[in-house]
């Protein structure tokens, strides 16, 4: 197995080693023992000692890439009918991702984290901060989704979906599950929880002040906020601003929110989010998939990047972030920050590790399968992703050290059976989600 024979430590050289805030070495090397990047230089000096060297061949070395929000348990849903009309957003979730997500059991929770976390590191994702909801399935879901994502052998940042729909005994479950793993992960750098919300717009006035009094102070929250314009105007008609608005009101924004789309805001509430700092989260295809509008990233403070379920290739998403709903100002500064900056300092807010490139951090890498033809320097590298790389799979990506994805392949993962058995799920799946038409059992 290819992999395998790495385990000890590897020379990763032969490209540009960049981590968009500073370091560039145009032919460069990082030097991997157990798990931790021990020392990074030219090429030509590295290649030395017993460790095999990974030839890269002029792509370019960056750190391992974080997908913000994604709903995993998506995974199988491309070619779904929805079962009724989906011209507004409340009808598109009435009737493809409620029902859905009510179909969902154990087996298909696994298989769809599993394939879902390995075609996201297929892509160079190396941690996923994932929204889980299986409204049927409650205690203990959190788990087997961490069970998946342990042998693909992603990061991630979990939780699970709290609302209203299935009344206030599984609500008050889906409180107590989300709590529960967050203890559980506590100090852990390969897992961690949140507490899942779905929206202001599914969760009354009592289901908020019970999450506020519940929740453990320091606890995070992960709620899609503002996504469509229903959400903002039931925040409207409660009195209040808007979504965030709403949401501080009950004590429940803080700096390490997780505050998902921000689309329909009310123009007060940008100061307020420019006050308090939530991590804000856009999601370009999937707002353009929904309809539901383009966020004012022009009134928004930092942002990060999600695919919101739409897939696992963070490059392609960044492209459709430039190229869907371009703001007035320096979106290429914007996006350097959203790309490479960003992302470390807030995901050291919640997996307590240093992430980025330097001796002794964990050796997260993704090499875009890219070998960039026209002058690569330090001011160019998104150029030549958002233009010359464009998307599509990695070359090669690691995991605290650990090569999950190289050339096409999974060393460790045989996707042959794997994908009999996921294909076995996913028709379960199929099969139960008609079965879940609103007014149907569920
Ligand atoms: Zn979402």
């Amino acid at each position: 197995m290819i992999g395998k024979k790495r385990e000890k430590g590897y020379i990763l050289g032969g490209g540009a080693v960049a981590d968009g805030k500073g370091l560039f070495l145009s032919d460069g090397a990082l030097r991997v023992e157990e798990g931790v990047i021990r020392e990074i230089g030219p090429s030509g000096s590295m290649m030395k000692g017993d460790l095999p060297f990974i030839d890269v061949k002029g792509r370019l070395i960056l750190p391992g890439m974080v997908n913000f929000h994604h709903h995993l348990y998506s995974t199988f849903s491309p070619g779904f009918a929805p079962l009724g009309p989906t011209e507004t957003f409340p009808d598109i979730l009435e009737n493809l991702w409620w029902p859905l997500d009510r179909a969902v059991n154990e087996e298909i929770l696994y298989y769809s984290v599993l394939m879902g976390a390995l075609d996201s590191l297929s892509y160079g994702v190396t941690t996923i901060f994932d929204h889980h909801a299986s409204m049927n399935l409650d205690r203990g879901s959190l788990d087997i989704a961490a069970e998946a994502l342990n042998r693909a052998g992603c990061r991630g940042v979990l939780c699970l979906e709290t609302s209203d729909r299935q009344g206030a005994e599984a609500r008050n479950r889906q409180v107590e599950e989300n709590i529960a793993f967050w203890e559980k992960h506590r100090g852990d750098p390969f897992l961690s929880g949140m507490m899942g919300l779905h929206a202001n717009f599914t969760l009354s006035d009592e289901s908020l002040a019970l999450v506020a009094e519940r929740k453990p102070a320091e606890m995070p929250i992960h709620i899609h906020c503002g996504e469509s314009v229903e959400d903002f105007l039931f925040c409207r008609r409660a009195g209040y601003r808007g979504p965030a608005d709403r949401l501080n009101a009950f004590g429940l924004l803080d700096g390490k929110s997780f505050l998902i789309h921000c689309v329909n805001l009310a123009p007060e509430e940008y100061a307020l989010l420019d006050k308090v700092r939530p991590a804000i989260v856009l999601n370009p295809e999937s707002n353009a998939n929904n309809r539901v509008g383009t966020p004012q990233r022009d009134c928004l403070p930092d942002h990060l990047l999600g695919t919101d379920g739409m897939s696992g290739d963070m490059i392609s998403a960044l492209r459709s972030y430039y190229l869907l709903g371009r703001g007035n100002k320096e979106d290429f500064a914007r996006m350097e920050r959203m790309f490479f900056s960003l992302p470390g300092e807030r995901l050291e807010q919640y997996l307590p590790a240093r992430f980025g490139f330097y001796p002794g951090a964990p050796a997260d890498i993704a090499v875009p399968d890219y070998v960039p033809l026209s002058p690569l320097n330090e001011g160019n590298i998104l150029g030549h992703l958002l233009f010359g790389a464009r998307g599509g799979r990695a070359f090669l990506t690691a995991v605290n050290g650990k090569i999950l994805w190289y050339r096409g392949e999974f060393p460790y993962a045989d996707l042959d059976i794997l994908r009999l058995e996921a294909r076995s799920a996913a028709q379960s799946l199929a099969n139960r989600f008609p079965l879940q038409r609103k007014g149907g059992s569920s």
